[in-house]
């Protein structure tokens, strides 16, 4: 098999197109200067079309996961408490990380297949009036369930709570809409549905979060993952140097490749593309007697969880306890 026809089968990173292949070998060339600030920004106003936002958007350096921990560091200070929605691998994860920023967690827990519920949200708002932030996983990718950001993000809206979210598995593929959905920091990464190689995290940062990364006391948050330093550079230095630390060029034109393959068909084309391939794929598994885990309703356009077949044993359980 060429190296061409790989075709990953797994939740990311994804196999990407021969023409993103062909922009990650080309030379590689300082990240400042006219020719990098004009595709830099370029690729930022890309991402601002696919993230729905008219705010500030930066392409952290590193994974996924990465850009979440810069989000919540960045905006909370240790004590400060937030509340965190869990039905999955990644939402304990952002259980962890929040407590690993010395943050008081109070979880919101459904059970492994259950979507998590607004409900939920309002009554830990309630309990909780002195939390500062609410965060949860759009797309809990290992179970496939697809979580409602939009309601929940409404509860934070009106009690004045910032909203933060793993849009890591969801962007690119399922509609997230920042400035109307009134989100403040949202991070994903660009190996998902944004159909490029691993290494950036692409973060929105509304105007209400820069006022709470911004009040003092300060956050405490080191530098590089400081998102105070990335503001600074991108607006202090703007015109020749708009990021802090020497960025993975060849990843950002494989992006910008991407991006623009994914405005050439249409974000909207491309959502119903997907969604089409999902019914496809669970009419399929059905009917080789491997049933999706999720009801029809709950379709995820972008992956799918299937029971192995009768008489085939599961793999053993990895979870991590955190
Ligand atoms: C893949 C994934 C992550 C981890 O992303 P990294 O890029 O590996 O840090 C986190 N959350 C969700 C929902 C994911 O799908």
């Amino acid at each position: 098999m060429s190296e061409t026809e790989i075709k990953l089968m797994i939740p990311g990173p994804v196999s990407v197109s021969p023409e993103v292949l062909q922009a990650m070998s080309q030379h590689v060339v300082p990240h400042y200067g006219d020719n990098f600030i004009h595709f830099y920004n370029e690729t930022l106003d890309l991402l601002k079309l696919v993230f729905k936002t008219n705010q500030n958007m930066f392409l952290y350096v590193g994974s996924g996961t990465a850009g979440i921990d810069a989000c919540v560091g960045s905006s909370l200070a240790a004590g400060d408490k937030i509340i965190v929605g869990s039905n999955g691998f990644f939402g304990d994860r952002l259980i962890w990380i929040a407590e690993g920023n010395g943050l008081i967690v109070v979880p919101v827990k459904v059970n492994l297949g259950s979507v998590l519920d607004p409900a939920d949200f309002l009554q830990a708002v309630q309990d909780h009036p002195d939390a500062k932030a609410i965060m949860a996983v759009h797309l809990e990718t290992s179970t496939t369930i697809i979580n409602p950001i939009k309601e929940i993000a409404s509860i934070a809206r009106e009690y004045d709570m910032l909203m933060i979210v793993d849009a890591i598995s969801s962007i690119g593929g399922v509609p997230l809409k920042f400035d109307e959905w009134g989100l403040d920091l949202v991070a994903t990464s660009i190996n998902k549905c944004l159909g490029a190689p691993p290494g950036l995290s692409p973060i929105a940062v509304s105007q209400r979060a820069w006022k709470s990364i911004n009040a003092s006391p300060p956050k405490n948050h080191g530098w590089y993952s400081d998102l105070r330093t990335w503001n600074k550079y991108a607006t202090e230095w703007a015109d020749w140097h708009p990021t802090p630390v020497t960025m993975p060029i060849n990843n950002i034109a494989a992006l910008n490749v991407a991006l623009k393959q994914l405005m050439e068909e249409g974000i909207e084309n491309r959502f119903k593309r997907y969604q089409n391939l999902a019914i496809q794929l669970r009419q399929g598994l059905n009917l080789i007697g491997m049933p999706p885990m999720t009801p029809d309703h709950l379709i995820n356009p972008v992956l799918t969880a299937a029971y192995g077949p009768e008489g085939v044993p599961y793999k053993p359980d990895r979870s991590i306890s955190c």
